[in-house]
């Protein structure tokens, strides 16, 4: 089993080139190759010093291996602010990263597994089911991908969030040490606080945040406002009932004095009535909550269907009237199928058609 430079933290790429007779600064050139330029060619480098070199020269493509994600499909959205990428793992699995770009900001969203276990009835990459966890080089990758595109239009990467194909907090190890490289300041410095994980409701993963005070943000799925109603969307929900989730919540909500988004993806009949918004203001009183309302992105998998706008602009007045912040998000990159895992089911469709 080769060693993935991307996996390892400073620290650790250091022991490791050190153990070889390296100096400390042979490692901190290495990582800035790696993470702060987002090189994808170490051994092209001519300026790094003759031990560096020959060290890459013997080791880099047998037993050290770098990540360097290679572009299956690339598809931009008509809006021209959406990117969106299938990229290439070593065992051929493909996973998404797409880019959005705001006023004066960019965001990306990266994934976290190969397919995902959660099986979300309404999201395309649940209906293809768990393949395997990234590692965290595969993580890393995907931001410096990110990065390198836009860097090649002047703009810098701002902003990230954990919400594109699989459950981060099912790979909670990986994900965590994805995340302390990728906001070291000696490379790619993306703060903890631009930095939002988004779960499902893995109750073990959000009560360990709250222990560890995770410094990065949270972000819980809830889209249904009973047990019953909530199980039917996500069948986690059967392993961590919305009762835990919640009481989970208030105890990471009180631990860490931090915020919680909450995504409540709006379905026409099926969660987006008074009632509805009603049962959410109560299950959220005294959590230090903002809720995120987001438009479903329809998929061929999922029979159900947008609401209507006005329904959406009742659900937010009754969540706001309750004391509780409410966004209607914009919605990305729906003709690039953004929505999460679209663009790698329509790959699989048109590969099944050929
Ligand atoms: S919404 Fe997220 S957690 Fe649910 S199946 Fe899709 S990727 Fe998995």
């Amino acid at each position: 089993m080769p060693t993935h430079l991307h996996d390892l933290t400073f620290d650790e790429l250091r022991a490791l080139l050190t153990a070889d007779g390296l100096k400390p600064a042979h490692a901190a050139t290495l990582w800035n190759s790696l993470h702060f330029k987002a090189d994808t060619d170490q051994l092209g480098r001519t300026d790094f010093l003759p031990p560096l070199r020959k060290w890459l020269e013997a080791h880099l493509g047998s037993d050290c291996q770098t990540d360097v994600l290679p572009i299956a499909t690339q598809t931009p959205s008509s809006d021209g602010l959406t990117r969106k990428y299938l990229l290439k793992l070593h065992d051929s699995q493909e996973i998404e990263t797409v880019i959005m770009g705001y006023t004066g900001r960019h965001t990306a969203c990266i994934s976290t597994q190969a397919g995902c276990a959660m099986g979300c009835v309404f999201c395309a990459t649940g209906q293809m089911g768990f393949v395997r966890h990234l590692r965290p080089g595969e993580i890393v990758a995907q931001v410096h991908h990110a990065r390198r595109v836009l860097r090649e239009h002047g703009e810098r990467l701002r902003n990230l969030v954990l919400m594109g194909m699989g459950e981060p907090l099912h790979n909670y190890d990986n994900v965590m040490k994805a995340l302390g490289i990728i906001s070291d300041t000696r490379g790619a410095n993306i703060g903890p606080s631009k930095i939002s994980i988004s779960t499902v409701g893995v109750v073990p993963g959000i009560l360990r945040m709250a222990e560890e005070n995770s410094p990065y943000n949270l972000a819980v799925s809830l889209h249904g406002s009973t047990e019953a109603e909530r199980a039917a969307l996500i069948p986690a929900n059967q392993r961590w009932p919305l009762s835990d989730l919640i009481s989970a919540c208030r105890t990471y909500s009180e631990k860490t004095d931090r915020k919680i988004f909450f995504a409540w993806t709006l379905i026409a009949g099926v969660n987006d009535t008074p009632d509805h918004a009603h049962r959410v203001a109560t299950l959220l009183a005294g959590i230090q909550a903002h809720v995120n309302l987001i438009p479903l992105n329809e998929t061929a998998g999922y029979e159900g269907r947008e609401s209507a706008e006005t329904a959406g602009d009742v659900f937010h007045r009754i969540i706001q009237d309750a004391g509780i912040p409410c966004t209607i998000r914009q919605r990305r990159g729906i003709d690039v199928a953004a929505g999460c895992g679209q663009l790698k089911a329509v790959r699989n469709r048109d590969k099944k058609a050929v």
